[in-house]
């Protein structure tokens, strides 16, 4: 077996345990005689593991009673659409924050259902960066404030989070369970799985409970909040394999020491990344220092032909996917809670050897 070292911003690397659980399971799910994937989402063997699924993250989280756990389907981009449909109430606004490729199309489809204020915009600044906390001047009776915890695409990350008097809805899809977070800042999180919980096709949604009582009725029973919370997210058939990746991925976080522990891991990691960064004349990192994501980290090489070959030849090296994202250009290492070590080593051993030759 030989597995690369994947810097892939999502579908992104799993860890090796849980890949190697499912493959033992795949087939016979433990002595059941069939596949996780063939069996009722209403059986005994699937309900043990939507249940796991849902208690790791309540503790993973340390997620107090008044906060629900819900797997929905659609992706964050879902989420984009549902948020209003459920917490925009006709005739009041909301505040969106628009700091990169993710905020803004949050913002754009959140348009679609009511007032939108768009309380900071850093969306094209290059350095890439998200507003100061302090900064921000809320919308006296909004019904919510948005904003997207990491830019995955620029890498940029909020380093500390608004107190806000309205709910504060965040998109977490690229830096959920990376670092501790204080939920009750938060009314809903959301996140997709493909990054830091699982494989796709199955989304995360945290909830303080209160606030799916206030239901549009204009809202379809099956986009309602409301409906997936009551039904512990049984309502319909649930995508099954992807929360039983997600609970296996979830028990490895879980032990090998939760949210604290991959937190000084991932600071780590990126901390080394940037150190190299910085130490260089030839690279730049693309975000301002205090903003820098640990997720992923952006930078530029001092011509474009130079970042295609960089990308081609780590890419022969075994270091996959350091191609930044079309639209903004540039290199990006994708480094989740999965990804490991020795493959951060790797990078910036072959990044020392490429400046040497082409610097
Ligand atoms: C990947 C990503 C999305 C889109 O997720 P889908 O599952 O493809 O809908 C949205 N927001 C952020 C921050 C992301 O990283």
């Amino acid at each position: 077996m030989s597995r690369i070292y994947n810097f892939c911003a999502g579908p992104a690397v799993l860890p090796l345990e849980a890949l190697e659980q499912a493959q033992r399971d795949l087939v016979d799910y433990q002595g059941s005689g069939l596949s996780i994937m063939e069996m009722s989402h209403r059986g005994k063997e699937y309900d043990a593991v939507h249940n796991e699924a849902i208690d790791n993250i309540r503790k993973l989280l340390k997620l107090p009673e008044d906060y629900g756990v819900i797997f929905m389907t659609g992706g964050a981009t879902a989420q984009f659409s549902l948020v209003p449909m459920n917490l925009l109430p006709e005739g009041q606004s909301a505040d969106y924050t628009n700091t990169g490729a993710w905020g803004s199309k949050a913002t754009k489809e959140a348009k679609q259902f009511g007032k939108i204020n768009v309380i900071a915009n850093t969306e094209k600044d290059f350095p890439t960066r998200v507003p100061e906390v302090a900064s921000l001047q809320f919308t006296p009776g909004a019904a919510y404030a948005h904003i997207t915890s990491n830019e995955t695409i620029s890498g940029a990350q909020w380093k500390s989070f608004p107190r806000t008097a309205a709910p504060l809805v965040c998109d977490m899809s690229s830096d959920i369970l990376s670092r501790p977070i204080d939920v009750t800042q938060f009314g809903l999180i959301y996140a997709g799985a493909q990054k830091n919980l699982g494989p796709s096709g199955v989304t995360l949604v945290i909830i303080r409970k209160d606030l799916v009582e206030q239901v549009n009725p204009k809202c379809p029973v099956f986009f309602r909040y409301k409906t997936h919370l009551d039904e512990n997210s049984l309502h319909n058939t649930p995508p099954c394999f992807a929360i039983y990746m997600l609970a296996l991925c979830t028990r490895w976080l879980l032990k090998i020491g939760g949210v604290d522990a991959i937190a000084q891991i991932n600071r780590d990691k990126a901390a080394k990344l940037y150190t190299a960064l910085d130490a260089s004349g030839f690279y730049k990192a693309s975000a301002v220092r205090e903003f820098r994501s640990d997720m992923n980290v952006t930078f530029r090489l001092p011509t474009e032909a130079l970042e295609d070959q960089f990308v081609k030849e780590a890419s022969a090296k075994g270091m996959k996917q350091l191609k930044g994202h079309r639209s903004v250009g540039g290199i990006r290492a994708s480094i989740y809670n999965a990804f490991p070590v020795a493959g951060v080593d790797a990078l910036i051993a072959f990044m020392k050897e490429f400046e040497q030759k082409n610097g």
